[in-house]
């Protein structure tokens, strides 16, 4: 059932291959890994994102690099990244190096949050021209499209999540995606504890008790087959917040870059300019106590106390977005009442 399941998922987003992991944080470590990341690198990652992502760079040993959002998708801006190499990185004993701390930059992790993709391109760009190696951390973006082409089909290396919160899931699970065979096999070897013989006990590399169950992937089979359905409502869903959001004073629903098919993975508004974080936290409260299930976005990872030793390079928007964003209800078995009980109650929490 693992081997089908691979072999689904991968087709379903075009890629060569696929690795199925116990979970989405499995998949970015064993990925970072088989890309080359080790002991002291540095990675460059989104800040606006679910902490698994850079919580994967540390079980390296690696340090991450944060970068700010753009306003175009949320996702890490291809600007700022270009900058970053270009200004603060040296050329020296044929790698890049953060000039201020000495490092070697070893890959970038764009992450495709809330079913929105990175714009690739120009990321893929900066990779190309510097010979960094990209992966991406799509957990939230399974059947999400940049250009035409599939979120796991874009760059390098694409990680999923099939944790019980993700469009799909199998219970808990996670894959990586490639075109690279080499790296497929390299993933797939440390997946299984890097053992070299099927009869004897002979391993060659530390690696990991990482493999998917077949019962969970025998589940997320299942599920594959539901997932056009899926992104199908998500996008109904998602087209009815904005219509309903687009007159209401003091919103702005989450923005479709033109390049972007985006599955709405979840439903995100952002308050006025001029709102407060504690605003923003009242406001959430007030639709919690009103039976909606609002959240706060992520906190940009740089400021978690866990991570404030690290770089973080001159994130503006990312700090400006998780001040502003309040996450609605998108489950796709909302009904066309709830639907409009949630527009109706945050309507009412903004009044004056
Ligand atoms: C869910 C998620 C992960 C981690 O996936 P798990 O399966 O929960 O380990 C990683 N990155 C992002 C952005 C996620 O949303």
């Amino acid at each position: 059932m693992v081997a089908k399941f691979e072999r689904t998922v991968a087709d379903y987003v075009g890629a060569k291959d696929g690795v199925a992991t116990v979970n989405g944080t499995a998949a970015l470590h064993l990925a970072l890994r088989v890309v080359g990341v080790t002991l002291e690198d540095e990675v460059l990652v989104s800040t606006l994102t679910f902490i698994a992502s850079a919580n994967a760079i540390h079980y390296c040993g690696a340090h991450p690099v944060f970068m700010d959002s753009d306003e175009i998708s949320w996702n890490m801006d291809p600007q700022k990244l270009s900058d970053f190499v270009r200004d603060e990185c040296r050329f020296r004993n044929n790698v890049w190096r953060n000039k201020t701390s000495g490092r070697r930059i070893a890959a970038i992790v764009p992450v495709h949050i809330l079913g929105h993709p990175v714009d690739m391109d120009p990321i893929l760009d900066v990779a190309r021209r510097y010979q960094i190696p990209t992966v991406e951390d799509g957990a939230e973006s399974l059947g999400a499209r940049y250009k035409g082409r599939s979120v796991g089909s874009i760059g390098d290396v694409t990680c999923f999540s099939f944790n019980g919160n993700k469009i799909v899931t199998t219970g808990g699970g996670g894959m990586i995606v490639t075109n690279n065979q080499t790296l497929a096999e390299a993933a797939r070897h440390l997946v299984t504890q890097a053992r070299t013989d099927p009869i004897e006990f002979v391993h060659d590399q530390v690696g990991y008790n990482y493999r998917l169950p077949s019962l969970n992937a025998a589940l997320g089979v299942a599920q594959m087959e539901q997932l056009e359905s899926f992104v199908k409502v998500k996008r109904d869903l998602g087209a009815f917040y904005r219509a309903a959001f687009k007159e209401m004073p003091g919103v702005t629903f989450m923005p479709e870059a033109r390049w972007a098919e985006p599955t709405y993975w979840v439903n995100t508004i952002l308050l006025d300019r001029s709102v407060s974080e504690e605003d923003r936290t009242r406001i959430i409260g007030v639709l919690n106590s009103r039976s909606v299930q609002a959240q706060p976005r992520w906190r940009p990872l740089h400021r978690l106390p866990v991570y404030r030793g690290e770089q973080a390079y001159r994130v503006e928007t990312a700090n400006d977005l998780y001040r502003r964003a309040i996450s609605l209800p998108s489950s796709v078995a909302l009904t066309e009442a709830e639907r409009s009980y949630v527009v109706e109650r945050v309507r009412e929490a903004l009044a004056p």
